[in-house]
């Protein structure tokens, strides 16, 4: 495990060449004072109290050369983020000099900071606890308001609270069944249905925390989708007209390949990422079978693929051979929901139609009628992908907290326990079989909460931070 007594640094803000107008640098430790006040000057008498900011340079201390103009907050220990001495120096936002700060401070005596130790620090200091940990780095990673609106929640203990007090009523039922294992003679005889009761109690609250798992991935994660179809049956247009749609959008990268451009929407709190497989073409011709083995891999890679046909021609020889192609079939039979017709050129059409005009010769498929010229029906096809996925009714936008998946594993390993619990008292086992099982869950969650882990599995957790967190 890294040393708490080393006093670590690292640029706290997300530095972008020739952008950005502030980059911070952050000490933590013991010697943090000790190292600003060997680099910053501060002129006139400005006084070094906790949580004032102080006006003043950053220079070398070997050459006296000036690095940067800066402003410098002090937090001490305990009102900090890591609950040790912070000190952060608010530079320009400049690569080189943000850096410069950062060379000094390691000569000064600090170590540069592994990914996430800052938090890390937090946690071991008992500032946060492990479902809280997690949820900064979900906080920083969110890319929807939904998606950080439930990692804000975990950071205040929405999730932590619950999962503590299971974990005490676990205890607690471990101890009244342990004292009868030891002193047997002066203790009344266990109430077996009453212990059973609470356990089913405890078991219907974890289901519920269960429940959230799910939705909370697609919050996190988001979906990808991608976009496929013959030439000309507008797959490009129908990208343009949802990106152009969708207030939301987040960020739009333009073709990362030749042949697939992505963009980012966000529909019902969802991240989508949507791929569009412009390049695809049935052909004997090397080159453009690239294409086509690219639009494949983007279906392959997507959760759902919006498979674009011209409504006005209905399904035709290439829409086959492509469908063919792409082995849709196939995935639908893996994975019913995986696949989305989806009829452009609605407006072409001379009266509302329906899936039977478009003539499609596989079992019942979902289908969305649009016109991506019109721009209209866009709204059909966001209500048609969010039920696709939507399978079992949650509503992920709305929830208050989420699982994430290693959270969720854990509440299944403990579920799992119980279940095994009831099953001893049920079968008249005696006490140690109940305990046993009832010992692993108690290990669960506090594997869960952070208050009984193992240093692997805070690695895992905390590897996966950025620098600076
Ligand atoms: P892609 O090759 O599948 O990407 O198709 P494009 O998006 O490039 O569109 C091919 C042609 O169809 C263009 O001339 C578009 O203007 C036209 N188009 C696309 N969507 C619609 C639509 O909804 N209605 C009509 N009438 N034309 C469309
Ligand atoms: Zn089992």
């Amino acid at each position: 495990m890294l040393p708490l007594s080393d006093t670590i640094v690292a640029i706290a803000t997300a530095i972008v060449p020739q952008q950005g107008s502030i980059g911070i640098v952050r000490l933590s430790g013991a010697k943090a004072v000790a190292i600003a006040r060997c680099l910053f000057v501060a002129p006139g008498k400005q006084p070094w109290d906790s949580h004032r900011i102080l006006y003043g340079h950053i220079r070398d201390p070997m050459t006296q050369e000036q690095v940067d103009e800066a402003l410098l907050l002090l937090m001490l220990a305990p009102r900090s983020y890591t609950r040790e001495d912070v000190v952060e120096f608010h530079c320009h936002g400049g690569m080189i000099p943000v850096q410069r700060v950062v060379q000094l401070c390691v000569a000064a005596g600090a170590r540069l900071a592994e990914p996430g130790e800052f938090t890390l620090r937090a946690f071991l200091n008992g500032r946060l606890d492990l479902t809280q940990a997690e949820s900064v780095a979900e906080l920083v990673a969110a890319q929807s308001t939904a998606a950080a609106r439930i990692a804000l929640a975990g950071l205040e203990g929405k999730l932590a609270r619950p999962l503590k007090q299971l974990r005490q009523t676990c205890l607690a039922l471990l101890a009244e069944i342990e004292a009868r294992l030891d002193f047997a003679d002066d203790l009344p005889p266990l109430d077996a249905g009453a212990i059973a009761e609470q356990i089913h109690h405890v078991q219907r609250q974890v289901e519920q925390l269960l429940a959230t798992a799910e939705g909370g991935q697609l919050l996190r994660t988001g979906l990808k989708v991608a976009i496929v179809g013959r030439p000309n049956v507008g797959k490009s247009s129908l990208l343009n007209a949802w990106s152009r749609c969708d207030r939301a959008i987040v960020t739009d990268l333009p073709g990362t390949t030749r042949d697939i451009v992505e963009s980012q929407l966000v529909v019902g709190g969802i991240p989508i990422q949507v791929l569009d497989t412009a390049g695809i073409r049935v052909t004997e011709n090397v080159v453009e079978q690239l294409g086509v083995e690219r639009s494949r891999q983007a279906a392959l890679s997507a959760d759902i693929v919006l498979f674009v046909l011209d409504a006005s021609q209905g399904w035709t020889a290439a829409d086959q051979e492509i469908y063919d192609q792409l082995k849709l079939a196939e995935r639908r039979q893996q994975s019913p929901n995986a696949v989305l017709m989806v009829a452009n050129k609605e407006d072409l059409l001379p009266a509302a139609a329906n899936c039977h005009d478009l003539h499609l010769p596989m079992a019942p498929i979902p289908t969305v009628f649009l016109s991506a010229l019109t721009q209209t029906g866009i709204n059909h096809l966001e209500t048609a992908i969010l039920d696709l996925v939507h399978g079992h009714n949650l509503h992920a936008a709305n929830l208050e907290f989420a699982l994430n998946q290693r959270q969720a594993a854990l509440l299944q390993h403990v579920q799992h326990s119980l279940t095994h619990v009831l099953q001893a008292i049920d079968e008249q086992l005696p006490l140690d079989f109940w305990t046993i099982d009832l010992h692993a869950a108690v290990r669960a969650l506090g594997t869960l909460t952070g208050e009984d882990v193992t240093e692997s599995v805070l690695e895992q957790i905390f590897s996966r931070f950025c620098i600076g967190k």
